[in-house]
């Protein structure tokens, strides 16, 4: 059935026969083609991946988002029976690291129904395999793990969901300010028949426009993902009418503004989205102001948002350093600061990364001041 040898080539025939692309849905294809898609087709993440992930870099990180978990449970009253789920598990190492704090905690373990959301066959295979001791009949949890493709086919129980480098992966769309408004970009052919960024003859909703707007200069970048705020509102409906907690940690912008962040990272280098398309990972910046205003329109807590750094800190991630460290060489010891450097250091992870929390009304959590 192969008709076409590459994405590049499906994509350029289609173009060709229908017209441009936007944007979202040019990422949308190079992600998630059943054919050529980068998450269909490639194991990305990891040191040999493209991309390393915060869970990727130091078990610490997962460690200290089951200690988050446990607080939850507890503030939530210790339900004998909780949903706890995943968006977007990548290689299931932070689920791994967590379960392993969570196994000490055998009353938490018997009440937990793990729920993995993924869309990608070969990501769940990945996860299948790393969490396999977790999964086995006569493990502790309490429910054997399952996987479900949408944020809306959660069970109605109590609910801790975390999701890492979940939202960036979400498409958005994008508008260049141009004499006439704000135009949507897409992508089309050029005159050698390549695939080529152009505006769209499309103009941006006013009401999506952030303030200001009006006085950015020609040729001025704004993103907009729905997508990624309907993700919020899903789960903000889900933990009012359920309970819960949620994280969502992702890199970005604690306030809405103007700029290109959209990016291509192949083999952990920045590459041309247009080039080798569903060779990589395509991604843009989480608009956080954005998220947390479509959680404030639910029922649900004050949504919180912190720095990655900040939120490590405050969840002990020193002391934890400390603790693995004890009586290690110099060189594992060494590892580890460079890790907590990494992970929370301003100049590293620290401060681009945020960390977006949602609550079911009145839970007193750790991680954000
Ligand atoms: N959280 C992991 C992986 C981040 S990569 C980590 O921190 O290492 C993004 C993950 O989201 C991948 O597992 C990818 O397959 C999955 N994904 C991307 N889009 C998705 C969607 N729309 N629905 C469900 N999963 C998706």
């Amino acid at each position: 059935m192969a008709r076409f040898s590459s994405l590049a080539e499906k994509l350029r025939f289609q173009i060709g026969r229908d017209g441009p692309l936007p944007l979202a849905t040019y990422m949308q294809r190079c992600l998630a083609d059943p054919e050529f898609g980068y998450y269909t087709t490639r194991q990305a993440i990891g040191r040999r991946g493209d991309f390393i992930t915060a869970p990727e870099i130091s078990q610490m990180f997962g460690e200290l988002i089951g200690v988050w978990c446990v607080g939850a449970w507890e503030a939530l009253d210790r339900p004998d029976r909780f949903c706890l789920a995943e968006a977007g598990p990548g290689h299931g190492t932070l689920m791994a690291d967590l379960l392993r704090v969570l196994a000490a905690r055998p009353d938490m373990m018997r009440a937990m129904e793990v729920v993995l959301i993924e869309l990608s066959p070969a990501m769940r295979a990945a996860q299948a395999e790393r969490l396999e001791a977790f999964a086995t009949a006569g493990s502790t949890v309490g429910g054997a793990i399952r996987w479900v493709d949408a944020l809306a086919d959660l069970p109605d129980l109590p609910t801790l969901l975390i999701a890492n480098e979940f939202l960036d992966a979400l498409p958005f769309r994008q508008y260049v300010k141009a004499a006439g408004g704000w135009r949507e970009t897409g992508i089309g052919l050029n005159e050698t028949g390549k695939l080529a960024r152009l505006l769209l003859p499309v103009l941006a909703d006013p009401a999506i426009l952030p303030q200001g707007a009006d006085r950015e200069a020609e040729g001025s970048v704004f993103e907009h993902a729905s997508a990624r705020e309907a993700v919020i509102e899903t789960v903000a409906a889900h933990l009012a009418k359920n309970t819960g907690a949620a994280l969502f940690i992702d890199y970005g912008h604690a306030a809405s503004g103007f700029g290109d962040t959209f990016q291509a990272v192949g083999d952990h280098r920045y590459r041309d989205p247009l080039a080798e398309p569903g060779r990589h990972d395509l991604t843009s910046h989480v608009d956080f102001e954005r998220l947390a205003a479509a959680a404030r329109a639910s029922s649900i807590a004050m949504p919180r948002l912190a720095t990655q750094g900040a939120f490590l800190l405050a969840l002990g991630l020193l002391e934890r350093a400390g603790a693995l460290g004890s009586a290690k060489s110099a060189d594992v010891q060494d590892g580890i600061r460079a890790d907590v450097e990494r992970l929370a250091g301003p100049a590293a992870m620290g401060d681009l990364f945020k960390v977006l929390q949602l609550t079911s009304p009145d839970l007193p959590l750790a991680g954000h001041s």
